[in-house]
Parts: C-alpha cells; structure tokens; sequence
C-alpha cells in the first residue's frame, strides 16, 4: 500500500476506533532547513490533521544535542549525530522544533516521516523522498518524531517552556527566582 493510501486508511480508521489524544516533538533537521525542505515538510505533515501547539527554531547546544539523544549514547554513529543535529555539517546551525498534538500522533507523524534508514523507508515519506546515508554512515534524515508517549514527553520538556505551548499539556509549578537576568527589547 502506498503512504498516501495508509494515511487515508489511518484517517478513516479515526471514525471508527476510538484514538487517544497524543503530543509529539518533530524537528525539521539541518540537513531539512538547508535543502529548504521546512514547506514540503510541513505540507506532508498537514496530511496527518495534526495540530501545531508550539514551533521555534533553535541553535542546538552541544549539551541539547547529547541530552536529546542520550539513550544512543553508547552507538558508533553517536559522536557524528551530534555533529550533524548541532548543524556542523550543513553550515546550518539551527533546526525547527515543533509540537503536533491530536489523535494517535505519535504513530502518525511516525509514519509520514518513514523508516529510520531513508534507503529503507517508503519512497514517497518525508525520510525516502528527502533522506540520505552519508559517506560516514550517518543517516541524514531531515526530520525527528518521538517514537513513544514517554519519549514525546521527555522530549517536549527537552525542547519547550510550558509558555511556548498553546495549550496546557503536563502538570507545571510556579517558580519565583531572584537574581535572575534576562535579556528584552531595547
Ligand atoms: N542514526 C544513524 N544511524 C543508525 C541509526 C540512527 O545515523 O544506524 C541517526 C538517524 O539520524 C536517526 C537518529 O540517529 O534519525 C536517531 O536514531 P533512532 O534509532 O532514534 O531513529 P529515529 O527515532 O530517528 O527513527
Ligand atoms: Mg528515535
């Protein structure tokens, strides 16, 4: 079945099965914002009828791009992801970070973005039409999506304020700090 079969199918199941609300991070990656991908993929994205609760783009830190992917800390490919998310090997320091929330938006944005290897994946998903393994091994796959609801909330957290999100989505306290600088308009 093609991907755009699937994701009908997908679509149409939602009438039928009752779906749990789900909120994921997607990240446009370096090598996405360079080949000026952000459109296409935010296009094929808009098929999931997903809602987007936060966006920024972000200068990805050395300790973000180790703390985002820490659980492959222990892989060959990890000192060169983290090469490549900071943006170092696209001249292109800087990736979009969204929040997509509705039914079962785990699985379904999972699914517009493809298989992992972009050799692998459906040719007509985000990672088959755009992805590509580098001479190093790196699979240089344009976009992020968190893979479980633990995942998805650990990684929100990672990557967003509770006041960048639109909408309330995990439990928040009010914290009042003293000496605290901070940086506004002139
Ligand atoms: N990756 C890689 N080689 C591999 C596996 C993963 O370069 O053999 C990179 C790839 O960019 C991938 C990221 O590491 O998107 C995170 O890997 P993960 O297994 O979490 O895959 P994902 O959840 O992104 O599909
Ligand atoms: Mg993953």
């Amino acid at each position: 079945m093609t991907n755009e079969n699937k994701v009908k199918e997908i679509l149409k199941e939602r009438g039928k099965v009752k779906e749990k609300v789900q909120s994921t991070l997607v990240l446009i990656k370096p090598d996405g914002l360079k080949k000026s991908l952000t459109g296409n993929i935010l296009t094929k994205l808009s098929e999931a009828r997903l809602v987007i609760i936060a966006s920024k783009v972000v200068k990805v830190s050395p300790e973000l791009a180790k703390e985002h992917y820490k659980q492959l800390a222990d892989k060959p490919f990890f000192e060169d992801l983290i090469v490549y998310i900071q943006g170092k090997y696209h001249n292109c320091e800087r990736v979009m970070a969204l929040v997509y929330q509705g039914p079962n938006a785990i699985e379904h944005v999972r699914y517009i973005a493809g298989s992992t290897n972009p050799e692998e994946a459906d040719p007509t998903s985000i990672r088959g039409a755009y992805g590509r393994i580098t001479t190093k091994g790196v699979y240089e796959n344009v976009i992020h999506a968190s893979s479980d609801e633990k995942e998805s909330e650990r990684e929100i957290k990672l990557w967003f304020k509770p006041e960048e999100i639109v909408v309330p989505l995990y439990p928040t306290v009010q914290v009042t700090k003293k000496n605290v600088h901070s940086l506004e308009w002139a």
